[in-house]
């Protein structure tokens, strides 16, 4: 199932410093409402008369992939797939990747879900079928629709009873975590290999070795080199808090927390 009806978008190399430059796919804008309902951060219907209205016709959106420049690229992006839907195939992903490449990414923006099941199976096996592992994360992971994606996802939660229900059904979780909270467990095992640092209260979480890394300025570590996200990986892993969501600059705040664990 090559073609313009494709909802994932795929990218044989990207500038991502956190992932590494790694095939990268990414949800169609007009796509994004399927993978996005009920998510938190995908605000409620605007109801306001039509002429006040936003033109995503929801308010209270606190996802970056929403708004600004990433949604303005993502329908460009979409324009030229159109255009061109050979070079927007995961195929052809695999073909223009660096060699390094050992992981691919679904999705940098937009939930995977949004795919029909069929073109995420597509997806996998070619990923895979190159000696690649997919990095997939799914807010979605509630619906029982989408339990078939446990062995290849971890389910994006920001709570401790998302969390909770999460795991109860057998996922492995991308838990984002208060700045403050993820800098001090950083702090108390400063000197453990960036890949190993357990969250305070939950050691069963390990701080993502890329932020890890970037907080502390020791030598970078990106998705390409860890892979605990990967589908052939067992770790659950928490994020400090990202996105506008977070309140603010949280990429900022996250550092005045590191300093001031650090003092
Ligand atoms: S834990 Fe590893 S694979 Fe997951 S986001 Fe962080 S660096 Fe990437």
């Amino acid at each position: 199932m090559h073609n313009q009806t494709n909802v994932l978008l795929w990218r044989g190399q990207t500038t991502n410093t956190k992932t590494g430059n790694i095939p990268t796919a990414y949800v169609r804008r007009s796509h994004y409402d399927a993978g996005c309902v009920g998510c938190p951060h995908y605000g409620r219907p605007d109801t306001r008369p039509e002429e006040q209205r936003n033109k995503s016709g929801r308010r209270g959106i606190s996802c970056y992939a929403h708004s600004g420049r990433v949604a303005q690229a993502a329908r460009a992006m979409e324009r030229k797939a159109d255009r061109e839907p050979i070079g927007y195939t995961v195929e052809g992903a695999m073909m223009s990747r660096v060699i390094s490449a050992r992981y691919a990414r679904l999705t940098a923006i937009g939930d995977p879900t949004a795919a029909p099941r069929e073109e995420l199976e597509d997806a996998l096996h070619v990923i895979r079928s190159h000696g690649l592992r997919a990095i997939v994360y799914t807010a979605q992971w509630w619906k029982r629709s989408n339990a078939w994606l446990q062995p290849f996802a971890m389910a994006s939660v920001a709570n401790d009873g998302a969390e909770r229900r999460a795991r109860s059904l057998g996922w492995r979780v991308a838990r984002t975590i208060d700045a403050d909270r993820f800098a001090r467990s950083v702090r108390r095992h400063l000197g453990s290999l960036a890949q190993s640092i357990p969250i305070e209260g939950a050691p069963h979480l390990t701080a993502c070795p890329a932020q890890v890394s970037t907080l502390t300025g020791t030598p970078a570590v990106t998705c390409n080199d860890c892979g605990l996200c990967s589908q052939d990986s067992s770790a659950s892993v928490a994020f400090a808090e990202h996105g506008s969501h977070a309140g603010g600059r949280s990429w900022t705040r996250l550092v005045r927390a590191w300093q001031e664990a650090r003092a």
